[in-house]
């Protein structure tokens, strides 16, 4: 994306990053308890734009989706099956979402309560296990100064089919201002329920240094969350208290 906006960027890496059958996110997605991959993703400008996609079978790149919704700026968010007959009439490519390793790891984490779909034995289980994470995300800054913001995830794995966590939620899992872009990970609940990217770009906008705001909010959402941001000077910001995160940087 070389000369391309930061939009492009973030969409561009967001769908690179869909196609890595290591990462949780397009193509190697967690299945859900029922065996399905339902996808979620957003992405939003600077300029307050945003679109998003949550809970689409079948879609191998739901960041394009989001895009697609930012840049007709009419709906924000769209969810579940219609979103995937927007994709497909759009011309998206769309296909089965389930790598043989994520179907073994379907198969081996298939206890009674997944398979009969016992959302409340579901539920203590969840609260007393590691979530499995591995979510994507992408910052970028361009040459004109703009900045952008993606997030694209299957989700927490083996989950109560339908779950929504905060990687769709404009304001949760990403949000983006002239001053700050953010895309977080890790346990959706916590992050949805504190606006988590938001709450970063408003200490930002408030002048607090975007290490600072992305301590605080890490401090506030609890263990297991992780973030990246890159503020309008340029400035990156990695933070994590989970060890499931890895991050790159690349200048084009
Ligand atoms: N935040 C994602 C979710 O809860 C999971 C992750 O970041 O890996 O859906």
């Amino acid at each position: 994306v070389r000369g391309g906006s930061a939009l492009d960027a973030a969409e561009a890496a967001g769908r690179a990053l869909e196609d890595e059958p290591l990462l949780n996110a397009g193509t190697g997605a967690y299945l859900q308890a029922d065996g399905v991959a339902r996808l979620d993703a957003s992405l939003m400008a600077d300029d307050g734009r945003a679109g998003a996609v949550a809970q689409v079978p079948l879609l191998p790149h739901p960041v394009s989706l989001a895009r697609y919704l930012l840049e007709q700026d009419a709906h924000v968010m769209l969810a579940g099956p219609e979103s995937l007959a927007l994709a497909a009439r759009l011309g998206h490519a769309v296909g089965v979402v389930a790598t043989p390793a994520k179907i073994a790891y379907w198969q081996e984490h298939l206890d009674e309560a997944c398979r009969r779909l016992d959302y409340a034995a579901m539920a203590d289980a969840w609260k007393a296990e590691n979530p499995r994470l591995g979510t994507v995300g992408c910052v970028a800054l361009d040459e004109s100064g703009r900045l952008a913001a993606g997030t694209s995830t299957g989700g927490t794995g083996q989950c109560y089919p339908g779950r929504v966590g905060d990687t769709p939620v404009i304001g949760a899992g990403t949000y983006c201002t002239p001053r700050v872009g953010v895309s977080m990970t890790g346990v959706g609940e916590r992050i949805l329920v504190k606006l988590a990217a938001k709450r970063l770009a408003d200490l930002a906008g408030d002048g607090v240094p975007l290490d600072e705001a992305a301590r605080r909010v890490l401090d506030e959402v609890g263990p297991g969350a992780g973030l990246v941001a890159l503020g309008s000077g340029g400035e990156v910001v990695e933070r994590r208290n989970t060890p499931f995160m890895a991050a790159a940087r690349c200048t084009a």
